[in-house]
């Protein structure tokens, strides 16, 4: 499970951005083709946090679907289905994927 290993690289950033506080809340950006398992995020959170300054935390997460661009025409939208890579407008699969892989800390609210 390496959601695991992702969420105690994300204690260590946190821990070395904010030393010596308590963390209140966590929100993170999880993109649809981000490769993560949002249940198995909140699972690791939950076994990560013990003895941490995130004990007390509240895991927030906020669902990035998936966003493309086409190469060709340059149409952009958001996809229906995030395993078919296609351009909304014409009938191109030449799309840049422009959001959906985001694994990324929005914010952290810290005590005072
Ligand atoms: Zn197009």
């Amino acid at each position: 499970m390496h959601e695991l290993s992702i969420v105690m690289n994300i204690f260590d950033i946190i821990t070395e951005k904010v030393p010596d506080k308590k963390i209140r809340a966590l929100k993170m950006a999880v993109g649809d083709i981000s490769g993560v398992s949002v249940e198995a995020l909140r699972f690791s959170f939950d076994i990560a946090k013990k003895g941490t300054a995130l004990e007390d935390a509240e895991l927030k997460i906020k669902r990035v679907k998936v966003s493309v661009r086409c190469r060709k025409c340059g149409a952009g939208a958001v996809l229906k289905d995030r395993f078919v890579l296609q351009c909304p407008e014409c009938p191109s699969r030449d799309v840049e994927i422009v959001k959906g892989r985001e694994l990324n800390i929005e914010y952290v609210e810290v005590n005072d």
